[in-house]
């Protein structure tokens, strides 16, 4: 995988320009699940990359993680961005897909990670497809193109991501206007949670022995969502 989050939602983005009926957030979440299985360990083995487990795991997981961003994420904690474009996500919850449309979103979001993946790992079919392209001599420190291609799509998705993000959301406010500003009070609430959300996910970061990159980074952002999304539906609850 290149990393899973930012890498993996850039070439998704586009989609969600060309067809704006389409759920983005089921397409962003979709675009992380098949990663989700490697949060809990690397020998969990899900084989969340391939064939049924499109529906058996990364279908459902999917339309929760969209439910869950809608509702009790994006709405409590966008407002806090110091960036206005990016105030504008708390907009998402205006807006309620069909579980048809949610679905399919999803569905394409993770069918387009592992079309990603394969084209940025040893064995996989871009290498399969284009042996002569993949055999190309890459330079020191890297094992093979593939190899590379993960760190390039990492480092150069990242930035395209953010800039599609931001026009995304400057969008969710010409289309819904600007968000409502949160009382001071409320405002710390969030940032506390947000805080402490953050410290709990670099504390289940902390790699155990054998872990290898991938599984503490997964579980700390695991963690991380977890926390946020929890209170977040608190807030929510809270509001209304
Ligand atoms: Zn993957």
């Amino acid at each position: 995988m290149p990393f899973t989050f930012l890498s993996h939602q850039a070439p998704v983005l586009p989609f969600k320009r060309l067809w704006p009926r389409m759920d983005g957030v089921a397409l962003v979440a979709g675009s992380a699940m098949p990663d989700f299985a490697f949060a809990f360990s690397r020998h969990v083995n899900v084989p969340s990359h391939e064939g049924a487990m499109f529906f058996f795991w990364n279908l459902p997981l999917g339309i929760a993680a969209a439910y869950a961003l809608r509702h009790a994420f994006l709405p409590v904690y966008a407002p806090l961005s110091p960036f206005r474009n990016f105030r504008g996500f708390a907009q998402v919850v205006r807006r309620r897909p069909s579980i048809f449309n949610t679905s399919i979103s999803a569905i394409f979001g993770s069918f387009n990670h592992v079309m990603v993946d394969h084209f940025t790992h040893e064995n996989a079919l871009g290498p399969r497809w284009f042996p002569r392209v993949y055999g190309i001599h890459v330079p020191e420190p890297f094992r093979d193109l593939a190899q590379l291609l993960q760190v390039v799509f990492t480092i150069a998705f990242a930035p395209i991501a953010l800039a599609l993000f931001a026009k995304i959301g400057r969008e969710k406010i010409g289309e819904f206007g600007d968000v409502s500003p949160l009382s001071p009070a409320d405002r710390r609430a969030r940032w506390a949670v947000l805080g402490a959300a953050v410290f709990l996910g670099a504390l289940a970061a902390i790699p155990t022995p054998g872990s290898g990159f991938a599984t503490p980074v997964l579980r700390g952002a695991t963690t991380f969502f977890a926390v946020a999304i929890l209170f977040g539906g608190a807030f929510r609850q809270r509001s209304t």
